[in-house]
């Protein structure tokens, strides 16, 4: 059985496909949207994580005639009213640098010290299948906004991501690091548990 990760974001696929690929039972092989170079993807127009994930799952669902799973992520930051939150991929521009999103923030909490600087990921996954209804899981990865960006691994947000536990930003966690406590490393784990169940 085919499981489709909804989305054509490298990074993010690649590690869905670690997690899942750990996880899932043998009956199921994994592909991504890279594999169907000429398939559109929709707007993520939702007001949430749930439902972004859900247009996203449900869209290539609904193209391809299979078993998709798509997530959407975004990092809520308590000192910036909880932004970029569900705008988190447009915050500061579509194509801009994650480098210079990173400076943006930092620049505007300057003044945000100790527990001022709290922040969560949030990340919902959508699960779907025509005929099904659609799935939704959720999960949340409390932590801090770091003083400045450290780590080379991860991707976005995860250098000023700091997970108080561990001192450690999330890009300064080897993968397997990250996908134990990740807010993607926790849902997915669900979602597997859920597509082995079937
Ligand atoms: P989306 O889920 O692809 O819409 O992601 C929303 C935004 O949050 C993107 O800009 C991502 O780069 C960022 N993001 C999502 N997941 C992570 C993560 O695990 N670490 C750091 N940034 C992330």
């Amino acid at each position: 059985m085919r499981l489709a990760i909804a989305s054509r974001n490298v990074k993010k696929t690649n590690e869905m496909r670690v997690i899942l690929g750990s996880l899932l039972d043998p009956r199921y092989s994994l592909a991504d949207l890279n594999e169907f170079p000429d398939f559109e993807e929709p707007e993520e127009s939702g007001a949430t994580y749930a439902q972004n994930a859900a247009i996203k799952a449900e869209f290539s669902s609904s193209r391809l005639d299979e078993w998709c799973i798509a997530d959407d992520a975004g990092l809520e930051i308590d000192a910036l009213n909880g932004e970029p939150g569900v705008y988190s991929k447009r915050f500061g521009g579509v194509g801009t640098p994650f480098e210079q999103k990173i400076r943006a923030i930092l620049s505007q909490m300057q003044n945000a010290n100790g527990d001022e600087r709290s922040a969560r990921f949030r990340c919902a996954v959508a699960i779907a299948r025509p005929g099904f209804p659609t799935q939704i899981l959720s999960s949340v990865r409390e932590g801090l906004i770091a003083r400045e960006p450290r780590g080379q691994n991860g991707f976005g947000y995860d250098p000023i991501f700091l997970i108080p536990e561990l001192g450690r930003t999330m890009a300064e966690l080897e993968p397997e690091e990250k996908n134990r406590i990740s807010h993607r490393g926790i849902v997915l784990a669900e979602a597997a548990a859920w597509l082995n169940a079937l």
